[in-house]
């Protein structure tokens, strides 16, 4: 069995791997591979797929999936696996990072000082604390910043219809209950027909004015123009993103220039523990392969 670390991965991952099979990062070598491990550089189109007859087994080291054509794997019998809950702590606490970052001016508080100011007096800060957090979806990633924003004092409500309860947040019936009065909104949900450019200027409109609005979900989930044009009015506070339409996004991406806009280079699930947590699932899913051609 030759296994393909076509993305980075632990860089312990290769040893731990060799028990199963041949190990190599040499992507030229995809023609020969049985399985193709990926986080979200790689694309499996059907082009990558039919470039590789021997694959049997794609993991994808991560949650969302949208870098995989899912439905040809599918017909070529392909198995595709994420690694699921894995990075729900390491995205969580990015999340939440972004959020405190803003109302602690914490980037221009920074730059600031790095230009040899002190503005001290322009630079007024508010608290997260006694503040409404709206998290749209809330699934394994929502579900760690809802706890971290229960124990900051925030009145936490979400919306997610396929979801029937949370332990850890108001669940309300409509995205526009959802994120009426809200302060802070966190968007948690894959990139779907349905959530593509959800986020636009119909809805901005009916925000509370000065919303901050965070998202380690997907960067398709915003209208860019839409923000955009919401940010230089001030309906929205700030939009703070690790996420983007493309890694990285093209020169000429709006957001990339617009007015108070916190800016992170996806770096979710990168953190050292979860590349460790996301090497462990990995391991655990080959090896049910290997010992039962299915998982
Ligand atoms: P999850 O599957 O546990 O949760 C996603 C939730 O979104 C689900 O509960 C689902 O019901 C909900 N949802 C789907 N469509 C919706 C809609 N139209 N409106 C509201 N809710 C909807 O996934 P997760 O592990 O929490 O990850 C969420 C997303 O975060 C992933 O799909 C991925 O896009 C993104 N992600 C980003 C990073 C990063 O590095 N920034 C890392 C991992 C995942």
């Amino acid at each position: 069995m030759l296994i393909l670390l076509s993305d980075a991965f632990d860089p312990g991952l290769p040893a731990r791997l060799e028990a199963f099979g041949e190990v190599t990062d040499d992507k030229s070598r995809v023609g020969e591979a049985d399985v193709v491990l990926i986080r979200s550089k790689t694309k499996c189109t059907p082009e990558y797929m039919d470039n590789a007859p021997n694959l049997k087994l794609i993991i994808r080291g991560g949650v969302g999936l949208d870098n995989v054509d899912l439905e040809y794997a599918k017909q070529k019998g392909i198995i595709v696996h994420n690694t699921a809950s894995a990075s729900a702590i390491a995205v969580g606490e990015l999340a939440f990072a972004l959020m405190l970052s803003v109302p602690n001016n914490l980037i221009p508080g920074h730059c600031s000082m790095k230009e040899g100011q002190w503005i001290k007096k322009q630079l007024k800060r508010s608290e997260l604390y006694g503040k409404r957090l709206c998290l749209i979806g809330i699934g394994n990633i929502a579900t760690e910043v809802a706890k971290r924003a229960k124990a900051f004092g925030m009145d936490v409500v979400a919306y997610d219809p396929y979801v029937e309860s949370s332990p850890h947040a108001d669940l309300k019936a409509s995205l526009q209950e959802a994120i009426t009065g809200a302060d802070y909104i966190s968007l948690h949900t894959p990139l779907t027909p349905e959530t593509e450019g959800m986020i636009n200027a119909q809805l901005i409109g009916t925000m509370k004015e000065g919303a901050v609005v965070v998202n380690t979900g997907r960067g398709k989930v915003v209208d860019a123009p839409d923000m955009v044009a919401a940010l230089e009015s001030g309906q929205v506070r700030a939009y703070a993103t690790d996420v983007w339409p493309s890694d990285p996004p093209p020169d000429d991406y709006p957001l990339l220039s617009a007015p108070n806009v916190v800016m992170t280079p996806h770096l979710g699930a990168s953190s050292k523990e979860n590349l460790l947590r996301i090497g462990d699932v990995i391991i655990d899913l080959i090896g049910k392969y290997k010992g039962e051609g299915t998982i």
